[in-house]
């Protein structure tokens, strides 16, 4: 058994070498947010038989929509890929410094030398950060806010005044180049079940999606059913995982190794697809 999703230091995770280890992995897919770099450092699990999966985990638009779309094997080399992902990564950044910025111009103790330790930060570290600070508690109870989410909700939301906006990548500007077997990561996370069924369609459809994540904690079981009913119409594979970023999320929602083997039936298919495209451009 193995987890198909889990995020390191790399990226917004927290799991390390160790970590794995200690899981009892049979294999693990390494798949942090528009970042390929984690893969050269756990590829080392392999030593202990352990398979790594070189995965990401890329941020996208669609229809209107933001997505998290999953390779599995994907064209690391890539450089349009790369690139993509280089700009992304970059916004983020520049994002992140602005939201800061903003939060202590509103009077927040806050500094990005408080997320040294991770590779990107999200607004929830933010979030956390600003609401366990002592500096800041004061404040936040005279406003009513004790959690992180509802610091998420009066200032990091859309339509408050320091909320930065972070431009998405269009899917078909980055999803053509990252190769590999693509995989929905927890859509009822993204879009809803059954209106939004149409993105799913179109992703199949032009961009080549393989499968869809329809287990996850993410979901509630019902959410679960509608995927994989989806998934079955439309041929797509079904994937679960735990998306994983900390540790107690380690031992849940496993796969059984069945599941890579049907994967990198997928990928043999994508890649032969490929092959193809080439030959018919070749005679034509
Ligand atoms: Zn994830």
């Amino acid at each position: 058994m193995g987890q198909l999703h889990l995020h390191t230091p790399f990226s917004d995770g927290a799991i390390t070498l160790e970590n794995i280890l200690d899981a009892n992995y049979e294999f693990v897919a390494i798949s942090d947010h528009d970042d390929t770099s984690a893969f050269a450092t756990y590829k080392n699990l392999e030593k202990v038989g352990i398979e790594v999966i070189p995965a990401v985990e890329i941020s996208c638009f669609f229809y209107g929509k933001k997505l998290h779309i999953l390779s599995y094997w994907p064209n690391t080399n890539n450089r349009t890929f790369q690139n993509a992902l280089a700009a992304f990564r970059h916004r983020r950044r520049v994002r992140t410094t602005d939201q800061i910025n903003r939060l202590r111009a509103e009077g927040f103790d806050i500094s990005e030398n408080d997320f040294k330790k991770y590779g990107i930060i999200v607004k929830k570290f933010i979030a956390n950060e600003v609401v366990n600070k002592q500096s800041n508690k004061k404040r936040l109870e005279k406003e009513n806010i004790h959690t992180a989410n509802q610091f998420i909700k009066n200032y990091l939301s859309f339509g408050k005044p320091t909320y930065v906006s972070l431009k998405r990548t269009p899917a078909e500007e980055v999803l053509p180049y990252a190769g590999g077997v693509l995989v929905l990561a927890h859509p009822g996370r993204n879009i809803t079940p059954g209106k939004d069924d149409f993105i799913v369609e179109q992703l199949a459809y032009q961009l080549n999606i393989q499968g869809i994540e329809t287990g996850s904690r993410r979901h509630t079981p019902e959410v679960k059913e509608h995927y994989d009913n989806l998934a079955d119409k439309l041929g797509l594979v079904k994937t679960t995982s735990n998306d994983v970023h900390m540790v107690e999320q380690i031992p849940y929602n496993l796969e059984p190794y069945a599941k890579v083997e049907e994967l990198k039936d997928r990928l043999n298919y994508v890649n032969k697809r490929v092959e193809n495209k080439d030959e018919m451009v070749a005679n034509y």
